[in-house]
Parts: structure tokens; sequence; C-alpha cells
């Protein structure tokens, strides 16, 4: 069976809560490797939720702007409010 580890948590910046898509895994089974597709197999995908907490990227962009990232890529300012 395939095993999906997923992660989810509050930034510790700005306390709302994410699913950390960057730092989740698919782990295939043989069977589904063999067939070349995640979670392909007769016993299916077992997701596994683990709490994590960490500042999401849009803070962590705000602290690093800054700091002489001045070149553009990686820079997301996005302020809702
Ligand atoms: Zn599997
Ligand atoms: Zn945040």
């Amino acid at each position: 069976m395939c095993r999906m580890i997923a992660f989810s948590g509050r930034c510790l910046q700005c306390a709302e809560s994410f699913t950390w898509d960057d730092l989740s895994q698919r782990l295939s089974c043989l069977e589904a490797k063999n067939a070349g597709v995640f979670g392909m197999c007769r016993r299916g995908v077992q997701i596994e939720q683990h709490a994590f907490d960490q500042e999401c990227d849009r803070c962590t962009a705000e602290n690093g702007v800054d700091e002489g990232y001045g070149d553009g890529h990686k820079q997301k300012r996005q302020r809702t409010s």
C-alpha cells in the first residue's frame, strides 16, 4: 500500500493554518511502482497526517525581503490586509 505523508499546522508568525504541500511525500509501494502510478495498487493510499508548525511562505518572503534578496526570484508579496 502506498503512503502519503502530509504536513499541516500553523504559521508561527501569522497563526493561519496551512497544509505544507512542499513537504508532503508520496511513497509508492512496489505494486504502484510497477504500474507507474502513485496509488495504483490493491490497497490504495494511506494518508499520514503530521502536525508541523513553521513560517508560511508569505511571512518568510516578507521577512526575507529586506535582507538583500534583491534579484526578484522568490519574492512573493501578497498581503490581504
Ligand atoms: Zn500501494
Ligand atoms: Zn504566516
